[in-house]
């Protein structure tokens, strides 16, 4: 599970996050859905330990992991996380890639090249797997970011618009591939998009984030019917 209780951070005097609470329950495909700019990025990097937060809490499984001048380092909070921009290694293979945290972790050879198979096929890469990122499109480099964060198979996953770079087709198949990861997994999925079909398409709940803030968080069909306010009714596409 994760929660965050009134969490506030400012890069200066932006107040990018603002008083942000959220409940997350284990087993959910969460999705955090705003425009640009509204702090989606800054959200998952707080969970992730990448971000101090200034005031407010954040607790994974029930465990403080970040409060005010409190924070447990990213290594140390057991999420995998796909990041915005993937961070692939470029002197290491595709395979490389996806195997790295799996042998940080001390994970036999035997069960990570399984694992790392796996993943790639999932990602619909088996064939490029002793590739360098260097050699691949932006697309590809994404699916590796996926495939290596499916393979840590954390409980935990945080994923930053991983489909945004994909075409209409491979989106769909991916959107696939993650809903039955996610449900085979039965571990906690925090999704962030900006588009609200593959919100609706994937989320068991969706928060609706506007300028550091949440405005509603509810399942796909309650928003859509029932926006609570201006802002979240223009977001979803439905006025009222
Ligand atoms: P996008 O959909 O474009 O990825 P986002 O919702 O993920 O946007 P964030 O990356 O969280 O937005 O950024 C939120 C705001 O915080 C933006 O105005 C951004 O310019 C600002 N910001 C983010 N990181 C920093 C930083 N390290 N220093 C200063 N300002 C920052
Ligand atoms: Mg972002």
């Amino acid at each position: 599970s994760i929660r965050l209780d009134a969490v506030s951070k400012s890069f200066g005097d932006h107040k990018v996050l603002n008083d942000v609470s959220l409940s997350i329950e284990d087993g959910t495909f969460f999705v955090v859905l705003g425009p640009s700019g509204c702090g989606k990025s800054t959200l998952l990097r707080t969970i992730a330990g990448l971000e101090p937060i200034d005031a407010g809490e954040v607790l994974l499984d029930g465990r403080k992991v970040a409060g005010e001048r409190f924070h447990v380092p990213p290594e140390q909070r057991q999420v995998g996380v796909v990041f915005q921009s993937y961070a692939l290694w470029p002197h290491l293979s595709v395979a490389g890639n996806v195997a790295f945290p799996l042998e940080a972790a001390g994970k036999g050879r035997s069960v990570v090249s399984a694992r790392v198979d796996d993943c790639l096929e999932t990602v619909a890469l088996s064939e490029f797997g002793q590739r360098k990122p260097a050699e691949l499109s932006g697309g590809q480099r994404q699916r590796v970011a996926l495939a290596r964060c499916l393979a840590q198979g954390a409980g935990t996953v945080l994923m930053d618009e991983p489909l945004a770079n994909l075409d209409p087709h491979l989106r769909g198949v991916m959107e696939e591939e993650l809903s039955s990861f996610h449900r085979a997994s039965g571990g906690t999925t925090l999704f962030i998009t900006h588009d609200q079909r593959e919100a609706m398409a994937l989320a068991d709940k969706v928060a609706v984030m506007w300028d550091g803030k949440i405005l509603q968080v509810d399942d796909p069909d309650t928003l859509y019917r029932r926006p609570m306010s201006k802002e979240v009714a223009g977001f979803i596409g439905r006025s009222t």
